[in-house]
This record gives C-alpha cells, structure tokens and sequence, in this order.
C-alpha cells in the first residue's frame, strides 16, 4: 500500500486512482495524515479490505510530508562506510543519532529556500514508524514499521560544523531542510526491503548512488539500537544516513544553490524533487573545514 498527503489529505490508492481516505471510510479515517499512524494496524486492515495497493496518478506539487508531524525525528551520522571515509571519520560502533527538529519536516511541493551557502545534499531512506516500540530485537524490527519515504537530510555546513562542539541538529534543522516523500511505501510493497538502489541528481548529475544493503546499521539494527535506549513512537522519522558523494567532502567543495533542481530516487519507492530557492547570495567559493 502507498499513502500520500495530498494538501493535508490522507490519500491511498486503489487500481491506480487516488482515494480520499475520509471520505470512502465515511469519517472512521480522518483527513490529517499525522493522525493515522496511531491507528496504523487499524488502517491497514480497511486499507487491504477496499483493495488499496501500489501507486497512483497524483500531482507531485500537491504532496506534503508523508508524516507531517513526527513526535520525534532521529538521523543517523556516519551509516555507510564510503560516506565516513570521505568525511574522514572513524566507524561508530553503536548508531551516531542526532535529531532534525520537527519543524524542519517538508513534503515535494515545498521549495527549499537555501539559509546559507553551503548548504549540502544527502539522499537518505527514511523509516517511519507505525507503533510504539521499545526494546525490541533487530529479529522482527520490520513489523514495527509503518513504512519508507525518501529524505534529504540537507545541512549548511557552516552552521553544522563551527565552533568547538558541532551542531548537527541545528545545522540540519533549517526551514525546509527535510524534505520527505513523495509518498510512504509500506515494506510488502518493496522488492528488498533491506537493499534497495539510491540515487541523488543534481540538475541530472548523479552525485550519489549506492544500495541500502550498504547500510553500516540496517534499518532493523537502528530500531533495535534506538529503542534500546528511548520509546520510538507512531510517525516517528528515522533518517538512516546517507552514501558518499555529498558536496563538502568534495574536491573542490560544491554546494546547493538557487534554481537548482534536486532529484533523490529510491527504488520501489520512486522519485522526490526538491526545487532549491533561496533569497541569499552564494559566495564565490564557500569552503568548509572537516573538523
Ligand atoms: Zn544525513
């Protein structure tokens, strides 16, 4: 099954036509897609009942975040060897989380308006949860989810990488600075739900390409490490890190800038497009540090 926000409205799809969710269930369902999660094993059960599978015609500027409003939202640092080795940092042995705060959470239709000018891509799979779940095993970790959507977890470097103490979680936090969708697959619908094909375009290029089986912690091992510790809740956001090939680690650096087109693919999910704005300059040639 797949559901999309559709300008606030909890959509599936059936023979490939959109459904509005409150309306065929006559109000059992309502609209506000953040609301569903709560009753995900409900939901799925009248979903399978009116036959709602696999996607459909929708406008992709029409679609805002899958889940909207996340009680939490973690991102996971340093997930692929490659991308570690480029940003020149040891392996973790236990998941390196780090938050993108909630406010932060956009879907297709949403231009992202650069805050600085070195401001970086990061195709990420994202997995949303669909029931309260603590300490469980990777063994089983799957059933706990709700779905997958596609994310970049954009971050200015700058922000994210000064001072004595880095700041990932505001530095990834700007308005606009996570980009979901376009829409949640549920893991049956996903030829391999731990080793899927990503890809990150810029204006067509491709800047990164890797498969999720690349994974450092896979997507169970995250739920398991995470809910070791805390209560990962309906609707909650894991974004579980991103390949190499983002701008910063790059020779010479590359950073977003306004009027580019970024295209994140993943397989069995599809494709998010993120229109990059911004009101601000772009400096010559920003550079940032590692550190
Ligand atoms: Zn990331």
């Amino acid at each position: 099954m797949i559901i999309a926000n559709v300008t606030q409205r909890l959509t599936t799809f059936v023979g490939g036509q959109a459904v509005d969710v409150e309306e065929r269930s006559g109000g059992l369902f309502k609209a506000d897609p953040a609301a569903i999660y709560e009753r995900w094993s409900e939901f799925r059960e009248w979903a399978d009942g009116i036959g709602a599978k696999g996607p459909g015609e929708v406008a992709m500027d029409l679609l805002d975040a899958p889940s909207p409003r996340p009680s939490q939202v973690f991102a996971i640092s340093l997930n692929y060897r490659d991308h570690a080795a480029e940003a020149d940092l040891a392996i973790p042995e236990f998941p390196a989380a780090f938050t993108k705060f909630q406010s932060c959470i956009v879907g297709a239709r949403t231009p992202v308006e650069l805050a600085g000018p070195t401001s970086d891509w990061e195709v990420e799979l994202v997995v949303v949860m669909g029931q309260p779940t603590s300490k469980v095993a990777a063994d089983g970790a799957w059933n706990h989810v709700a779905g997958v959507t596609i994310g970049q977890d954009l971050s200015e470097r700058a922000r994210q990488l000064a001072g004595p103490m880095p700041q990932f979680s505001l530095g990834k936090s700007f308005a606009g600075y996570g980009p979901t969708g376009p829409w949640l697959v549920t893991p049956d619908e996903l030829p391999d739900a731990d080793d899927l094909a990503l890809r990150c375009l810029l204006d067509g290029e491709t800047v990164q390409e890797s498969r999720t089986s690349q994974l450092i912690f896979s997507v169970p091992d995250l739920i398991a490490a995470l809910s070791s510790v805390l209560t990962l809740m309906p609707g909650d956001l894991i974004f579980t890190g991103t390949p190499a090939g983002v701008g910063f680690a790059r020779s010479p650096q590359r950073f977003l800038k306004p009027g580019q087109q970024l295209l994140s693919e993943i397989e069995g999910i599809g494709q998010l497009h993120t229109r990059i704005a911004g009101p601000r300059g772009q400096s010559a040639n920003p550079q940032v540090s590692h550190g």
